[in-house]
């Protein structure tokens, strides 16, 4: 017989082409990592459970700067860095990294 506990947790059936299997939901939200480095964000919540960070306001989901919740403060600052040298023509577009052009694109279209 199942416990208590175990009664409460949210269970899903994932459907694949072999089997049929149950899965059971932690109920708490991952951890929040950068997009460039993988590392952990700060200013985020996280440990919470799902139904708590919606009720959360905006301002105490993520910080109120440039790709808050997607990058670090220190890739923020790379890619703020290379945006100024594109903007400034010190540098061109092809020249900066791959990985960091789309956010350099980005930031650039909101200074222009
Ligand atoms: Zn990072």
């Amino acid at each position: 017989m199942p416990t208590k506990s175990d009664r409460r947790k949210h269970r899903v059936y994932r459907k694949s082409a072999k089997e049929t299997r149950l899965v059971v939901k932690s109920g708490k939200a991952t951890t929040m990592e950068c997009a460039l480095c993988k590392d952990m964000l700060h200013g985020v919540p996280h440990g919470k459970k799902t139904n708590a960070l919606k009720k959360l306001s905006k301002t105490q989901r993520r910080p109120s700067v440039p790709f808050a919740g997607i990058l670090c403060g220190n890739c923020r600052e790379m890619v703020a860095i290379e945006t100024i040298k594109v903007v400034t023509n010190q540098k061109k577009m092809p020249q900066v990294e791959l990985r960091i052009q789309p956010y350099v694109k980005q930031l650039q279209a909101s200074v222009n």
